[in-house]
């Protein structure tokens, strides 16, 4: 089968978020089960272009008002074939979505150029894909333009849109249709309009031939008026097509027995390593540099989503009551930033804060940490708390999306479990469940240990995701014969 993944994001060329780290992990998982994937991303400026070449005669692009010329670049990236649009006027800028913590206010042009000229990107090559994977809503119109654009070379070619994070729709003036020339009717309830505008996702939504999402149980929630976003009507409508995947972790870049990014390797066989790693970020970071205390880490955006707001409340009175070390590594809304910045000052020591983006620290906190927090308000699939599961460093997380699906909660009676989870997303539970961690590192060593060494060998690997998904291109074949 040919599939060919189109995403705003992939390593290791452009990153803000895991679905960057999912999309290359799929083509690469699917390629080794004998399938040709290609991938194909916007060049952005940031993009380091030493190893790509391009072709030399342009291509075009049909967008509604007329043609335009992109070029397309090439380079080989662990046996996946990866393709780029060279279109300056939308792509040549410092920012992937956006500068200085604002959205590009021209997003909905420069995504749905991207995805027309992937689609049209299979002429120019004459690679002709079975099926056509876009993700989340900067694709989302390529399963809309397959449909309703009629696009010959591509009648036969299913499209399959996964749902890494419901929040962001893509919404769009109505002169988006004209833009990119899809018909009028689309602005219409059961097309493509909500609230007076173009929702793109929900385009997706209605249009796709399958549908994924990033969890079993966000696949189920999403549904929900509480997690859908609005959309919770078009996925119940599309209820029998939506499909939940888990995602999978890329054993060759996180694993403890050969991190190059971590001054000492370890394994569930051999936990030594891992106290080494803990001194060795302690001395980094600032940290007061002793193996035996708790040391508790978190890696991520600092959005409302990943709830550290929470974390930030009740920051003083757990450091006041608990023996514990916090190490921060994130970056995103300016006051959550001052906010956590502040505690390094007041708990001098027993503090970390890292603002940023840092690749190397991650690891390194992985490795390093005893526990990781993830409060999420909600989280599709999540993959910080794999990788610390992986790390032997035991998640503390909120009982949602795929945190639910990934993380076993510690059970007293059996000694066993892969974290510690709450139901419940308040404050209480957080801070309740933060002194239950305390108390099993402390009070029930053994059972931590034991923990660890379970949580080491947790199944997340890409051979069960890459079955998953080439299932469902199958699906979406059959599906799109039937439609046609
Ligand atoms: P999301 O995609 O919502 O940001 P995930 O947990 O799915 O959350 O993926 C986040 C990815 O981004 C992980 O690979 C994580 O290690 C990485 N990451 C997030 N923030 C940072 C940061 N400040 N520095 C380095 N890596 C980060």
């Amino acid at each position: 089968m040919k599939i060919l993944l189109a995403s705003a994001e992939a390593v290791p060329f452009a990153k803000v978020g895991g679905l960057a780290d999912v999309v290359p992990l799929i083509a690469r998982s699917v390629t080794g089960l004998g399938h040709e994937v290609h991938v194909v991303l916007p060049l952005y400026a940031s993009i380091d272009r030493t190893n790509l070449t391009h072709c030399d005669q342009p291509m075009i692009v049909n967008m509604g008002y007329g043609i335009e010329f992109c070029r397309l670049w090439k380079t080989t990236n662990l046996g996946v074939e990866f393709l780029f649009i060279e279109f300056d006027r939308y792509f040549g800028r410092a920012g992937i979505y956006g500068e200085n913590g604002e959205g590009y206010r021209d997003n909905w042009e420069r995504f749905s150029f991207f995805s027309r000229a992937a689609i049209d990107l299979c002429d120019f090559t004459n690679w002709i894909p079975d099926v056509i994977h876009s993700h989340d809503w900067h694709t989302g119109l390529i399963p809309v333009m397959l449909r309703e654009q009629r696009v010959y070379r591509l009648s036969k070619s299913a499209s399959v849109f996964t749902i890494h994070n419901m929040a962001h729709h893509g919404y769009s003036p109505r002169g988006l249709l004209n833009f990119v020339g899809l018909p009028e009717k689309l602005f219409h309830p059961f097309a493509l309009e909500a609230f007076g505008a173009i929702n793109i996702m929900k385009g997706a939504i209605l249009y796709a031939d399958k549908i994924t999402a990033v969890s079993q149980t966000y696949a189920d929630e999403i549904k929900t008026t509480e997690h859908g976003c609005g959309l919770n009507d078009p996925l119940m409508y599309r209820a029998a097509d939506l499909i939940g995947i888990c995602n999978a972790v890329d054993s060759d870049i996180w694993s403890p027995k050969n991190d190059p990014l971590i001054p000492a390797k370890f394994s569930h066989n051999n936990l030594a390593g891992k106290g080494k790693c803990k001194l060795a970020l302690q001395e980094k970071v600032g940290l007061n540099v002793d193996e035996n205390i708790l040391l508790i880490g978190v890696i991520s955006r600092l959005v409302e989503q990943k709830g550290l707001d929470m974390v930030c409340d009740i920051l003083p009175e757990l450091l006041d009551n608990l023996h514990i070390q916090f190490v921060l590594l994130g970056a995103g809304d300016s006051v959550l930033e001052d906010r956590f910045r502040f505690y390094t000052n007041n708990y001098g020591g027993r503090v970390a804060v890292k603002i940023g983006y840092d690749n190397s620290l991650s690891h390194m906190i992985e490795a390093s940490a005893d526990c990781f927090l993830m409060p999420s308000r909600y989280e599709p699939c999540g993959m910080n708390q794999m990788y610390s599961m992986l790390y032997g460093t035991l998640p503390i997380v909120h009982a949602t999306g795929g945190l639910r699906d990934t993380v076993e909660n510690y059970d007293e009676q059996s000694h066993i479990g892969s974290g510690f989870v709450f139901h419940q997303l308040d404050h209480r539970s957080l801070y309740n469940t933060v002194c239950w961690a305390c108390a099993t590192y402390y009070d029930r060593k053994q059972d931590f240990v034991a923990m660890q060494k379970y949580a080491m060998q947790k199944d997340f690997s890409m051979n069960k995701m890459a079955n998953a998904y080439l299932k469902v291109y199958e699906y979406s074949l059959k599906a799109h014969e039937r439609s046609r």
